[in-house]
């Protein structure tokens, strides 16, 4: 009852997601129906979707490896058959981290490990993680500023694989995989027929789309939207997303495929429609603009990804890396650019004092341009170090998403160290 009134409040954009994560942070499950629980742990954490069946229980993501063991007792609580099978929504480690914890169950039961079935880039995706382990580890790290973070690696790889549809009838329950590209190469979304239960992965995650990450590896708006699109002709009386509460009934499931679907078709056809006319990136980002009513939806606020990301990312997907300035096509060294502006305005401390005005003005965007120039050309120089913490203090007070914030914070950490050794 308590968790209906929470619903209704995040429904209509009167409680943050954050009263949400507090409310289910023991473990929470959602009687989705007849033999289907949903786990959800905090909102960061990808959900869990466990059906009983005669064969023993079929999971849909695993949650990461810290929260499964509250996830899986959880479950365990009211079921106590077997896993039989793991089906992957992606690759991403908040929805497969926590394998090795059914496996180690399974292990102490003396019972065979869960077959694992996934779209057939999973296994790409988690060799990439390998050979990007250092990467991934200070970006991940850096996002969530987590110091020393180490990337894991050696989830346990899918046992089968598809590509584009696949069904599957364990148990006497039949179940629809269907492929799709939107945050990542690698989705799966499922697809109950029987129950009109569509278990929708990341594609759905109560909150702007998550498709323009600026550290990450290229994410597909158009696709995105594309599957949005699929999903909906299904017309499932029950939504599950990737994170976030279950959302039921046929109107309001709707609702949510076809508002995120419309936000991403908009994006990309502005993006595209001033690419075909041969602007640049610069004259891309400073034109496009999200609808304002969609972004107001409380299921589509941009407070992890932002809409000029995925602008970015869908002008990258179609246009590669060069923004159409030939002074960036083969750029200078940013220090010798920094020196000669700071030679021409008469000082790096010039540029740093101009930033520090810009930014009590509000201008913070033009801001952090001088601010870094001025820090590029004087390293050391710990009262310009101060300006730009000062400066990129004032960026991140602009910023509306997790995202935006985050990155930002990491050179405003830096700064304020520098501007004190
Ligand atoms: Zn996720």
């Amino acid at each position: 009852m308590e968790q209906d009134q929470l619903f209704e409040r995040l429904w209509n954009g009167t409680a943050p997601m954050e009263d949400w994560t507090q409310a289910v942070s023991h473990g929470a499950v959602t009687a989705v129906g007849d033999n289907i629980v949903t786990v959800h742990s905090t909102y960061f954490c990808g959900s869990v979707t466990a059906i009983h069946t005669s064969a023993g229980l079929v999971m849909i993501d695993t949650a990461s490896a810290e929260l499964a063991p509250r996830t899986l007792a959880a479950i365990r609580h009211r079921d106590d058959s077997p896993v039989h099978t793991v089906i992957y929504t992606h690759g991403h480690i908040d929805h497969t981290g926590g394998i090795a914890v059914i496996d180690a169950e399974a292990d102490a039961r003396r019972l065979p490990r869960p077959r694992i079935v996934a779209h057939r880039d999973v296994r790409r995706r988690m060799e990439r993680y390998k050979t990007t382990q250092g990467f991934n580890s200070i970006v991940q790290g850096q996002q969530f500023n987590y110091p020393n973070y180490t990337y894991p690696v050696g989830q346990r790889q899918p046992d089968a694989v598809y590509d584009d549809t696949l069904t599957l009838t364990i148990g006497g329950e039949r179940l629809v995989l269907f492929h799709g590209r939107g945050e990542t190469d690698d989705a799966t979304f499922v697809w109950l027929p029987e129950r009109r239960v569509l278990v929708s992965g990341d594609f759905v995650i109560w909150m702007f789309p998550n498709a323009g990450n600026p550290r990450k590896v290229q994410r597909y708006a158009a696709e995105w939207a594309a599957t949005l699109r699929r999903m909906q002709t299904l017309k499932a009386e029950v939504l599950i997303p990737g994170h976030g509460p279950v959302i039921f009934g046929a109107a309001r499931a709707g609702q949510v495929l076809g508002d995120g679907a419309m936000l991403l078709e908009s994006l990309v056809g502005q993006t595209l429609a001033l690419m075909n006319r041969g602007c640049t990136l610069d004259e891309v980002l400073h034109s496009v603009s999200a609808p304002a009513e969609l972004l107001a939806k409380p299921y589509l606020r941009a407070k992890y990804d932002d809409p000029e990301f995925v602008v970015r990312a869908i002008w990258q997907l179609y246009a590669g890396w060069f923004d159409g300035d030939p002074a960036h096509l083969k750029p200078a060294p940013a220090s010798e650019l920094a020196a000669e502006l700071a030679a021409l305005a008469g000082g790096a401390e010039r540029l740093a004092e101009r930033a520090a005005t810009l930014a009590e003005g509000g201008r913070t965007r033009l801001a952090a341009h001088l601010a870094e120039f001025a820090a590029c050309a004087v390293p050391d120089d710990k009262a310009i170090q101060a300006t730009r913490a000062m400066v990129l203090e004032r960026c991140m007070e602009q910023e509306t998403s997790l995202m935006g914030r985050a990155f930002l914070a990491v050179y405003q950490r830096d700064a304020a160290a520098r501007s004190k050794d």
